[in-house]
């Protein structure tokens, strides 16, 4: 196995905090990659897979087992069966940002809005990523991949991985093991062939935040250019010179709650329902029905509320930290944590720990971290 001189997981990961693994290896090839998960797991060492260490959140003490840094890169273009649409099958190791950048300049729509989103191809359905109103979920085919409990590569169709906000079947969320134990080598994501031309822009969300009227034409280049400046704005671009993003991107989930908790928050709390809530339809044989028309059944609905609104409006503002203490709450967003400069692990979960006891003091939730947790505890 191609092993390499072990570095602190604080050089890995934009939190910029973890600790030394005991072994590390390096995987270029997809072949690398397989080899050593199979060795790894026949032995039944603890491992982690390492992506661009955008969305882990790593504690101070040495990790006691392997690190496989994922670095396989590559995009083949392929034909699609649908017409008018295009297929790349990217490794798993490829930049996500450098594929949308492809994307955009090859004429492929689908991905432009999650530009600057840091971090691999590969990790990219794990958490299902998404920003301004698109998902991954939207474009994604099918992934291959290698399960630990059969060591065996196979093709697994998008639809099989439970894909939801921020979530996936492969994620593991705090407190639990993911529900399928596996490691993603290429993704395929099917695109539409739209060429350089302007074209209208789907989804309100993205037009409300690039100031777009419903009728407005643009191309893919103006909304890539221009959902990069926004993300900027709010520190969610990673940029070397400014702490102020060194972050996991959003620490915190915004919250899912049942309409009747939503009811509970204060009007100004931005909330969106998580589906149209459209009525049941009630169908009742012609021969069982006595004339009546029954009342409309609706179905019960989620609600998804603003983590950084309630975050602010417990009282921990931008920029907020604590007495003494490297780990601050970004001054461009609410959500992020930042590491101010050699910030340990236990600063950033201090601060984080926290801000939940803030929000559940004043509003009754518990925020849940967003990226995965290792070795460190809220
Ligand atoms: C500034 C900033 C902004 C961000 N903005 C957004 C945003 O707008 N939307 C959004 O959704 N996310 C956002 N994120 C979070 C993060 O970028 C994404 O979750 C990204 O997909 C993580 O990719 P990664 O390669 O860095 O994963 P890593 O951090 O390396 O890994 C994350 C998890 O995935 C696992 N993993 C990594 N690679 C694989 C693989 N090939 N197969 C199986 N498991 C794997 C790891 O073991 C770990 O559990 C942001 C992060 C930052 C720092």
């Amino acid at each position: 196995m191609p092993d390499v001189t072990p570095v602190p997981l604080s050089q890995l990961t934009t939190l910029r905090t973890g600790g030394v693994p005991a072994r590390m290896v390096d995987a270029e090839t997809t072949d690398d990659l397989v080899d050593a998960l199979r060795d790894l797991w026949a032995d039944g060492e603890p491992w982690l897979v390492v992506g661009g260490g955008s969305n882990l959140f790593a504690g101070d003490d040495p990790f006691d087992g392997t690190v496989v840094r994922v670095l396989t890169e590559g995009i083949e273009r392929l034909p699609s069966p649908r017409a008018g649409f295009a297929r790349l099958r990217v490794q798993a190791g490829h930049s996500w940002d450098a594929l949308v950048d492809y994307a955009v300049t090859e004429g492929l729509a689908g991905i432009a809005a999650m530009s600057g989103i840091p971090g691999t191809a590969g990790a990219a359905p794990i958490q299902n990523i998404g920003a301004y109103g698109q998902e991954i979920a939207e474009t994604l085919v099918e992934v291959e991949l290698i399960d630990e409990s059969t060591g065996e590569v196979s093709t697994v169709p998008a639809a099989e991985l439970a894909l939801g906000f921020r979530t996936s079947v492969l994620k593991q969320h705090y407190g639990s093991e993911p529900t399928r134990s596996a490691v993603i080598l290429s993704i395929t994501l099917e695109l539409a062939d739209v060429g350089s031309a302007e074209g209208p822009v789907r989804g309100e969300q993205l037009r409300t935040a690039l100031g777009l009227a419903p009728a407005a034409s643009v191309s893919l280049g103006w909304i890539r250019d221009h959902v990069l400046a926004t993300r900027a704005r709010k520190g969610m671009v990673l940029d070397d010179g400014d702490p102020d993003t060194w972050s996991a991107g959003s620490f915190f989930q915004n919250a899912i709650v049942s309409e009747s908790i939503a009811r509970t928050l204060p009007d100004a709390c931005p909330r969106w329902p998580l589906w149209p809530a459209i009525e049941q339809v009630t169908v009742i044989p012609l021969e069982g029905w006595n004339g009546v028309v029954p009342p409309p059944v609706h179905a019960p609905s989620l609600v998804k509320v603003s983590a950084a609104w309630l975050i602010e409006n417990s009282g921990v503002g931008k920029g907020f930290h604590l007495p003494r203490s490297r780990a601050a709450v970004s001054g461009k967003h609410a959500l992020a944590l930042t590491n101010r400069g050699r910030a340990s692990a236990e600063e950033i979960a201090e601060l984080a720990r926290f801000i939940q006891w803030r929000v559940q003091s004043e509003f009754g939730l518990l925020l849940q971290p967003e990226p995965v947790l290792v070795g460190v505890e809220l």
